[in-house]
């Protein structure tokens, strides 16, 4: 089995319009979404299949028996992230950690399972579709990420290939999706910032030992910025795999919840197709 997972710096850049075009060139049978922060490939791969919903518990919130509390304050001075006010635990502020827990002289916090999001397994008789969506500050996101991968790889055991559309970044979320990655594909765009993000990217999965290869999304509207992104590549030995226009068909997809595939004269979905046969034949198709 083989992991491609797809990365790039930040949300927007075509990372998932890239994910969703090669699950459906592929014909791929086990594939995930690890932008739990805002995932999206669901709009586009879940094809009518409902899926099978669990709570994440992944992640522990201080809790308040207001009958023990004798008021004395401790807890919210030591609290070193603002999350007690008037012996009140705020589960959005709360980051675990356990010091009121400890300081508390009547034992009257606890430490208690918080669900911090929601697995979701959309699964049919030939394909299997894992996702989640975290809620609003949590935390605890690169443990979700590995959770949805956890969740593909149990299922997809007979699968040779794995797609994953990764999230966007290069935090810890970003670091849970690389691991057990065969192939990272960063979709990049030709601003300052895509650069360097793409450049951060890099530096994370050379730590992982993780191969990269790299896209340009976009690659017409800044040609400077194109020819040093495919510069830098070169110097440092990263294949550029291809390029793709600007195409507002793109748009045009993402409004109707399609995938770009589903417009195959456009501009944007033949280039992508013809980045999906590059990494295929050279990447993928190896023993
Ligand atoms: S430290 Fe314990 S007793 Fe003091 S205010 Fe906090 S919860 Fe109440
Ligand atoms: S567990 Fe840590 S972050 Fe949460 S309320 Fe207690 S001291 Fe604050």
């Amino acid at each position: 089995m083989k992991q491609l997972l797809i990365l790039s710096g930040k949300g927007g850049t075509g990372k998932t319009t890239v994910a969703s075009a090669f699950i459906k060139l592929s014909n791929c049978k086990s594939f995930a979404d690890c932008d739990v922060d805002a995932p999206n490939l669901h709009l586009v791969m879940s094809e009518n299949m409902e899926p099978v919903i669990n709570d994440f518990y992944g992640f522990q919130k201080a809790f308040i028996d207001n009958s023990k509390c004798i008021n004395c304050g401790l807890c919210e001075e030591n609290c070193h992230f603002g999350a007690i006010r008037n012996f009140e635990v705020s589960v959005y502020e709360c980051e675990g950690c356990g010091v009121c827990c400890e300081i508390c002289p009547q034992n009257a916090v606890s430490m208690t399972e918080y669900a911090s999001g929601s697995l979701k397994l959309y699964k049919s008789q030939n394909k299997v579709f894992s996702t989640a969506k975290l809620k609003m500050g949590s935390g605890a996101s690169g443990k979700l990420v590995t959770a949805v991968k956890k969740q593909l790889l149990k299922e997809a055991h007979n699968s040779e290939l794995v797609i994953i559309d990764g999230s966007p970044g290069i935090g810890c979320p970003v670091i849970a999706s690389i691991s057990g990655a065969n192939l990272v594909l960063i979709v990049t765009e030709p601003t300052v910032s895509g650069i360097h993000d793409m450049k951060r990217i890099i530096k994370t999965a050379k730590q992982f030992g993780t191969a990269c290869i790299v896209c340009i999304n976009k690659f017409d509207v800044e040609m400077d910025n194109t020819k040093k992104i495919e510069a830098y590549c070169n110097e440092i030995q990263i294949p550029v795999v291809g390029r793709i226009p600007f195409d507002n068909t793109v748009i045009k997809a993402v409004n109707n919840f399609k995938s770009i595939d589903e417009y195959q004269d456009s501009k944007a979905a033949k280039a992508i197709k013809t980045i999906w046969n590059t990494i295929y034949e050279n990447y993928l198709l190896s023993k």
